[in-house]
């Protein structure tokens, strides 16, 4: 029998993608036509939405996720990683009729990858998913969402979320061609976008990130979070701006920081914080993820983070 109606079932609800990363370090890129021998190959879990999914989880949060993988040996590795961070995935789609979305990242001594992603199951969650998950959204204190499914899917979760009055974290990467469309902008509370991101989504040429912040704000994101690596985190809500500084770590790899950035921030925002409390959380998180290599196995959980940054 079901209890009396309480708070959100869960923290957060991550719509996105779900990846196997499969990299391979090289001497040197290859051109067009020849070949070169790399290292063996690593496989680990990865894709925007998954990674956020682990981190929030990791940390404790009450964390789902909904994606879609296929029925192959990769969905499974994608799955297994999202139970051992403690997420949900009651709500993940096994496609049997796709592939599990790959990304084959080539990585050379210059520390400059070069990543080539097939998507996918992530191109085959449809609004019609999102929308047979509206229960789930509604269950959600935040749904985050990223831009690696496709568009009119993360639309109809914006909408499905406005409705149960979820509050929408929109990290919208990779940026896309075209401006976010204006009920998706309008939707973010906040948009979480690093400094390129910014300034391509601004429209402005230069400036600093606190004008991109403005601008986002001005077209319509309810508050913006414009993230600096190293440097932090820049906060714009109703109440102002807010600089986070950044936390000094020895970094190894950065890897999936903005994803551990944006899951940790999520969950904050769901357990009540006020926005650049969350952010000050969050760029520790960030800065811990650096510490190690890869992303999602680099997530800490709530002790690591004390240890790490008291
Ligand atoms: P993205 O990975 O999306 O490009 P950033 O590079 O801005 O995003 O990093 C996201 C967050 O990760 C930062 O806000 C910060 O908390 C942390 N971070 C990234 N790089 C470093 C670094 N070199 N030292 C400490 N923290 C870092």
């Amino acid at each position: 029998m079901e209890g009396p109606a309480q708070g959100p079932a869960y923290d957060v609800l991550v719509v996105g993608s779900a990846n196997a990363d499969l990299t391979v370090r090289v001497e040197r890129r290859p051109g067009a036509g020849e070949t070169v021998l790399g290292t063996d190959l690593v496989e680990s879990a990865g894709g925007k939405g998954a990674n956020q999914a682990a981190a929030a989880a990791r940390l404790g949060g009450r964390t789902a996720l909904l994606a879609r993988v296929g029925g192959d040996a990769f969905g499974e590795l994608l799955l297994d990683a999202q139970r051992a961070a403690g997420t949900d995935t009651t709500p993940v789609i096994v496609d049997e009729t796709a592939r599990t979305g790959t990304a084959m990242i080539i990585v050379s001594p210059d520390g400059d990858n070069s990543i080539v992603v097939s998507p996918g199951a992530n191109a085959a969650l449809t609004p019609a998913d999102v929308a047979a998950a509206k229960d789930v959204i509604a269950a959600s204190a935040v749904v985050s969402l990223q831009l690696e499914i496709p568009m009119e899917s993360v639309r109809a979760a914006a909408a499905a979320a406005e409705e149960s009055g979820t509050r929408v974290v929109l990290n919208p990467s990779p940026a896309p061609e075209a401006a976010l469309a204006p009920e998706l902008l309008s939707a973010a509370d906040p948009l979480v976008v690093n400094e390129h991101e910014a300034r391509q989504l601004s429209g402005l040429t230069d400036g600093t990130p606190g004008e991109w912040a403005q601008a986002l704000r001005e077209k319509g994101a309810r508050s913006v979070v414009v993230t600096l690596g190293g440097e932090g985190a820049l906060v714009l809500d109703g109440s102002g701006v807010s600089e986070v500084p950044g936390v000094r770590v020895k970094a190894v790899d950065t890897t999936g920081a903005g994803d551990a950035f944006t899951g940790a921030l999520a969950i904050r925002l769901a357990r009540g914080d006020a926005l650049p409390e969350a952010a000050r959380f969050a760029v520790r998180v960030g800065a811990a993820a650096v510490t190690k290599p890869g992303a999602q196995p680099s997530y800490p959980t709530l002790d690591e983070l004390n240890a790490l940054s008291g």
